[in-house]
């Protein structure tokens, strides 16, 4: 009876061995060692090995915590074949370990069929004789048995664990609102669960950006179909990456009101997951999917009363009648707290021509800023929306400095008046939700901004004169008050042009009014930027200059008294009165204008054509 098997006494060695494995909490794989030992003392088997079936897959037990070896893993359908009529079966190709001569591999099923595992060992004589007897099925049903009560057990072992994990991650994730920790706590409960795995974080870009867990952006013209697909359909996909010798899991990270990214976790090349790390990945994305809602909900609530404070603030201080230097000041500042750009512009167009206003930052004096001007005055040519460029160097070849670019539309009515940009060197620096509200802050601003263009044009229509477009007497008083106020000198001139009912006589109102424009023209060239000349009434006109010398006043109103003749057609000659004030001396304007008026009539009285200064007895 040497060669015979007693069943019931390795039925109870099984049992032995399921008794120790239940109470001594060993490793999952500890029990395959007690169990090689029965095979050595039954089938004098010296080699065995158990395969896990996970996935349609078999893997070594010892190899299932070691992700090299997890490579090797058989495939059912490669070896189904051989168990058609039996549960075990010699499988050539199969990796003989050790060089073993001969292995058998037997398959154990639960009582529904399902396979649960492999046992492969080497061949033995007793085996051999064994396997032709009745008994055999006897010894697959105890061992499936065994297997099948191990499995649950390490299977409700396993799950109890991850289930844990999930539910702490849960818990802390409904006691938090910021964004940081969720990432955080995601990332972490995967490395505990899989240490092994890589994990990559794979955000949309309608993140707040304020986050210190490292991620990757979403792109969809970079990322591999199966990531893109697994963001679009919400739905878990596994991808080879042949190149990098990898198998990615691209686990959407999903709430109810959309995809906040992925979750994508590699692992070597055949490496496969099984159905229970799907799950419990799958339920930690969902997890953080929903509480990145919850924060970005919450956040969002709170950015909607900022978002609109804002909004309400600068339209607020834009109605105060700020003239239009004030206004971009004032929208230049407000974009830079609440978006932190680099740099600011804010360009005006006029007539096609660009203009640069002065609150905009240097930058966009150099020729790199001017590209950015150009390109977005192009693109606004074309399209009349705005422009959002998360990455400037992905539209262009040229590698340009400001990689983040935000250009929003002044617009009147139909009709571009200029634009604003933002610029930060920090590819996808601002997000679509800075995008937006940058959007409506200039637009609410872009009508205060025509507006004060429209009274900027009103106001010089009040300070003009009509005939000569010189500025009006009013203008001319308060400039003349303000310089007295601030300044330390100033030079005062009253012009009269000489015979003039003569001229009118003589060619007709109409000429006389011609001359008068010449004349306009001739002082607006000489004055230009020295001082102001404005229509002081009639035929006289008066000039102004502060901060200026006698001897350079007089320079002035000689050359004026002899272009004067030249420029004008009938020609007309004039007479000029010139006084000034110093800051030592008592002087208001009345006393200013009265020694010009004066000193005219001298000129006057004198034979005209000729310029004559007031002489005070402190001049
Ligand atoms: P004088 O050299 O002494 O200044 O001689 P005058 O002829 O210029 O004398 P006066 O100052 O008395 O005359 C001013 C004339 O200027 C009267 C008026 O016909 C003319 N005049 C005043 N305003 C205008 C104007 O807006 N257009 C025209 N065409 N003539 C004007
Ligand atoms: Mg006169
Ligand atoms: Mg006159």
């Amino acid at each position: 009876m040497d060669n015979q098997i007693d069943l019931t006494k390795f039925k109870g060695k099984v049992f032995d061995i399921w008794t120790e494995f239940a109470f001594s909490h060993e490793s999952s794989a500890k029990w395959f060692e007690d169990f090689k030992i029965l095979l050595a003392e039954f089938f004098d088997v010296k080699y065995a090995g158990y395969y896990i079936q996970d996935a349609h897959t078999f893997i070594q037990l010892k190899w299932n915590h070691s992700l090299s070896k997890k490579r090797e893993a058989i495939r059912w359908h490669e070896i189904e074949g051989f168990f058609y009529e039996k549960d075990f079966a010699e499988i050539p190709f199969i990796r003989k370990e050790e060089k073993l001569n001969r292995e058998v591999s037997i398959l154990l099923r639960d009582e529904e069929n399902v396979i649960l595992g492999m046992l492969m060992m080497d061949l033995t004589e007793k085996w051999e004789r064994f396997s032709q007897t009745p008994d055999v099925n006897e010894f697959i049903a105890i061992v499936s048995k065994l297997i099948k009560v191990i499995r649950k057990s390490v299977y409700l072992t396993q799950q109890e664990h991850q289930y844990r994990n999930l539910f702490n991650v849960t818990k802390m994730f409904h006691s938090t609102l910021e964004i940081d920790q969720i990432l955080q706590g995601t990332l972490f409960a995967i490395h505990d669960a899989f240490p092994d795995f890589g994990t990559t974080l794979i955000l949309s870009n309608d993140q707040d950006r304020k986050t210190s867990v490292p991620y990757k952006l979403f792109d969809y013209t970079a990322e591999r179909p199966a990531t893109v697909e697994a963001y679009v359909s919400g739905e878990i996909t596994s991808d080879l990456v042949e190149d990098l010798e990898m198998r990615q899991l691209n686990v959407p990270i999903k709430g109810k009101q959309g995809n906040y990214g992925i979750l994508q976790v590699s692992t070597p090349l055949d490496y496969l997951f099984s159905y229970r790390q799907k799950e419990f990945i799958t339920m930690l994305a969902a997890t953080a999917g929903n509480a990145l809602e919850n924060a970005k909900l919450f956040i969002q609530s709170h950015r909607l009363v900022g978002d609109l404070q804002l909004i309400n603030e600068t339209t607020h201080k834009l109605n105060m009648n700020l003239s239009q230097g004030e206004m971009v000041i004032f929208l230049r500042n407000q974009l830079m707290k609440s978006f932190q750009p680099e740099h600011v512009c804010f360009v005006f167009i006029e007539d096609e021509e660009y203009s640069i206003n002065a609150a905009s930052s240097d930058y966009f004096y150099t020729l790199e800023g001017q590209m950015y001007i150009q390109h977005v005055g192009n693109q606004f040519k074309k399209m009349k929306d705005s422009l959002f460029i998360a990455d400037f160097n992905r539209i262009s070849n040229a590698n340009v400095a400001y990689r983040s670019l935000v250009a929003i539309p002044l617009r009147e009515q139909d009709t571009i008046t200029g634009f604003s940009i933002v610029l930060h060197s920090e590819p996808y620096y601002f997000s679509f939700d800075s995008f937006k509200l940058m959007q409506s802050l200039i637009q609410h601003s872009s009508l205060a901004l025509s507006n004060s263009a429209l009274r900027h044009k009103l106001q010089e229509m009040v300070d003009r004169d009509h005939l000569t477009n010189l500025y009006a007497r009013s203008y001319l008083d308060r400039y003349v008050e303000e310089s007295m106020e601030k300044d330390t000198s100033g030079t005062f001139v009253l012009m009269d042009i000489d015979n003039f009912k003569q001229i009118n006589d003589t060619h007709g109102h109409q000429i006389g009014d011609s001359i008068l424009r010449q004349i306009a023209t001739v002082i607006e060239k000489q004055v230009e930027k020295l001082g102001i000349g404005a229509r002081w009434g009639g035929e006289e006109l008066a000039l102004y200059f502060s901060e200026m010398t006698l001897e350079e006043g007089k320079k002035i109103c000689k050359s004026l008294l002899e272009i004067i003749p030249i420029y004008t057609n009938p020609s007309v000659t004039v007479s000029i009165g010139v006084s000034l004030w110093c800051e030592d001396g008592e002087m208001n304007f009345h006393n200013l204008f009265h020694h010009a008026d004066t000193a005219l009539y001298e000129a006057k009285n004198n034979g005209k054509n000729q310029l004559c200064v007031y002489k005070a007895d402190h001049f």
